[in-house]
């Protein structure tokens, strides 16, 4: 057993000073305050006040380390994920952006066998069923229109590992695609739309539950359209993805939808691409030239902001100097994010059953230390 003490807490139910955490055969077996002694064990680590928060979860991630998850080589993809958990994420999905269906086919088989491997969490399709009029840094000759077939066969790729694929719900047969697609398990993203607030509202009916990077590659609501960014704001239902890097959004509307909708309907993501943790250059993002010129990733020839260059650490701090709380910053990293896959039963929070993925954190909150599943990654200076 390993107990680290004289710890920051954040917890469900806020922020604990002085707390300490417990941990054995790779599990949190116990979480207290001051008032509460902790088990007498031999190997306890003082941490002097630091941070303890849960791993971070990222929904949305290409790449990072000059590396793309398009690939889906074993090597490229460990160094990915090895990338990405030095700040802080370990538990991620991999998000494979539009390309030729066969190529995407070939590419969720790939990746699947790395979920298998226990590298990555899950597979996150964005596309191909997208608005090219929305493309962003997605490749709009590669969209298709909804196609129950083609569907199933980026389904049985994934061999039950697809957890997550983004749609554009103003395309013909898109309502019924979201309910062939939550059917089978995959859990519909809105994103890469030019959809109407009642059309979005109707894809949120049918199934839909998270919003794919709110407000980037979508129009934003006028004072007679809502718009697809209305409708996923307002709906209870619906978990919204932001990238809080400062190019991708305005920190003022990233502390306003912490107010409006919640951190707990709020999930923190990267969409890093390959120049995540890599550095300024040239980089392929999906089949497009991308250029990175001080941190920012732009589409060669048409300028359109490609994925970020974020990494979940560097978007805790972001969002607490836009003036969000850290607990609430932190549940949008970590709880939200793990119960919008399904798993917030056993990451996500320090509480005693859940698997021992846990973060040291410095005053400044960076990262000091990295633990998964009770092993560290990093140990804490
Ligand atoms: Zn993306």
């Amino acid at each position: 057993m390993t107990v680290l003490s004289d710890a920051t807490l954040v917890l469900p139910v806020g922020v604990v000073q002085g707390g300490w955490v417990a941990v054995s055969a790779g599990e949190i077996t116990a979480v207290g305050g001051p008032e509460r002694s902790r088990p007498r064990d031999p190997d306890v680590v003082d941490l002097g006040g630091r941070w303890i928060v849960p791993g971070f979860v990222d929904l949305h991630v290409h790449g990072g380390g000059g590396q793309d998850y398009g690939g889906a080589r074993p090597d490229t993809a460990g160094a990915i994920t090895a990338l990405h958990r030095a700040h802080g994420t370990t538990t991620s999905l991999a998000s494979l952006t539009t390309a030729p269906l066969d190529e995407m086919v070939r590419s969720a088989a790939a990746l699947a066998d790395l979920v298998d491997a226990g590298t990555l969490t899950g597979i996150h399709a964005e596309g191909p069923f997208l608005s090219p009029a929305h493309a962003g840094e997605q490749d709009p000759a590669a969209m298709l229109g909804p196609d129950p077939d083609a569907l199933d066969r980026l389904v049985r790729a994934g061999r039950g590992h697809l957890r997550v694929l983004t749609l554009a719900p103003e395309l013909p047969g898109a309502l019924e695609l979201v309910k062939r697609a939550v059917e089978q398990g995959v859990q519909v993203a809105i994103g890469h739309t030019g959809a109407s607030y009642e059309r979005t509202l109707a894809a949120i009916e049918a199934g839909a539950s998270l919003a794919t990077h709110l407000f980037h590659a979508q129009p934003g609501p006028t004072q007679r359209e809502p718009g697809a960014v209305g409708a996923l704001l307002e709906h209870p239902d619906v978990t919204v993805q932001l990238i809080a890097d400062g190019v991708h959004l305005h920190d003022a509307l990233l502390s306003m939808v912490f107010r409006l909708c919640g951190a707990e309907r709020v999930a923190l993501v990267t969409d890093a691409m390959a120049a995540a943790g890599a550095g300024d250059g040239r980089y392929r993002l999906g089949g497009r030239e991308v250029e990175v010129r001080g941190g920012v990733a732009l589409v060669e020839g048409t300028g359109a902001i490609a994925g970020s260059t974020l990494t979940q650490d560097a978007a805790l701090r972001r969002t607490v100097d836009a003036g969000v709380p850290v607990a609430e910053a932190v549940t949008a990293l970590t709880s939200t994010p793990a119960r919008a896959l399904g798993l917030g039963h056993r990451i996500g929070a320090l509480v005693p059953g859940f698997t021992a993925d846990l973060l040291v954190l410095g005053p400044g909150l960076e990262i000091d230390g990295v633990m998964v599943s009770g092993a560290w990654h990093r140990a804490p200076r």
